[in-house]
């Protein structure tokens, strides 16, 4: 985080809903949102992680962060979630749709209906159930930003073989979010989606690589690196410089924005 943005204290009285908050681009954008004056409810299906989180914030600025164990692709615990936070925090002002997995990756053919379901429930639907139960309460508030984690995957690139669950549901993450930007504008709720290339964080750990992969792979030949800014990975806390602009009022005027974070990794591939 660069030390101008910690000046700043751009969410100060403000409440967020961080989901995927225990590891990676959820939890440093937890993190730095705490850091800047914000309220933060840290959902994750890992609870270990984020009451870890929830006491080093917790420390840094008392009571400002609340650790709640939460399948985002369960409805009637995302439901509980949410209301819980308003109860806690008393109102909501922005919402980070962040949780996400890799799942199976391999041939068409070999996934199961099952390795099929559970990315497009966790990414896809995990994600439109966190804009269901929050944004009645934005509305309430007269305003809003809503942040999606997409990925470059599905979106500017194809060449990720054998992840089509993943890969569809980035891509379906984006036509939602600019749908919901549309459909919310009138309330003053903006909707913006992310798409990182790769980061370095846990993401690795919910990857199930089925063995006939290699099948179909087709061979491409890179130019050297494949970050050409970075020269490798980006950092989670890059990812967590960009949320914050937009959760905060600096980016007021974008909403609908499809905003890809990547080093240039996707022009090259
Ligand atoms: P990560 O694995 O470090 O963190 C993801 C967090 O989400 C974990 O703490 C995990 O427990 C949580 N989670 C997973 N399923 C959940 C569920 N059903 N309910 C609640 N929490 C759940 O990974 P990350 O890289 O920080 O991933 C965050 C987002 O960024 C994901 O949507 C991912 O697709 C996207 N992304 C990551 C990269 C990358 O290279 N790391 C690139 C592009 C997009």
């Amino acid at each position: 985080m660069s030390p101008n943005i910690a000046k700043k204290q751009r969410f100060i009285g403000k409440t967020a809903i961080i989901t995927g908050a225990g590891s990676g681009i959820g939890r440093a954008a937890a993190i730095q949102m705490a850091r800047e004056g914000a309220n933060v409810a840290l959902f994750d299906l890992v609870n270990e992680r984020t009451s870890v989180l929830e006491q080093k914030l917790n420390k840094l600025r008392k009571d400002c962060a609340l650790a709640i164990d939460v399948d985002t692709s369960d409805a009637e615990r995302m439901e509980e979630a949410v209301r819980r936070t308003i109860e806690h925090f008393g109102s909501l002002d922005i919402v980070f749709a962040n949780a996400g997995i890799n799942g199976v990756v391999g041939p068409i053919e070999e996934l199961s209906l099952s390795d099929w379901e559970h990315t497009i429930n966790v990414n896809l639907t995990g994600t439109f159930l966190t804009l269901k139960y929050t944004i009645p309460h934005l509305k309430a508030k007269g305003k809003g930003s809503i942040i999606i984690t997409s990925s470059i995957n599905g979106n500017t690139r194809f060449t990720s073989f054998g992840w089509s669950p993943y890969s569809t549901t980035k891509a379906g993450q984006v036509a939602f979010a600019k749908m919901a930007a549309l459909e919310l504008a009138k309330f003053k709720i903006r909707v913006n989606v992310i798409c990182p290339g790769a980061i370095s964080t846990n993401i690795d750990e919910s990857t199930e690589f089925n063995e006939d992969v290699e099948e179909i792979v087709i061979p491409i030949e890179f130019p050297e690196g494949a970050q050409p800014l970075a020269d490798g990975p980006g950092k989670p806390e890059n990812v967590a410089d960009l949320v914050s602009f937009l959760a905060s009022d600096d980016s007021i005027h974008i909403t609908g924005a499809q905003i890809v974070i990547d080093g240039a990794e996707s022009l090259l591939s």
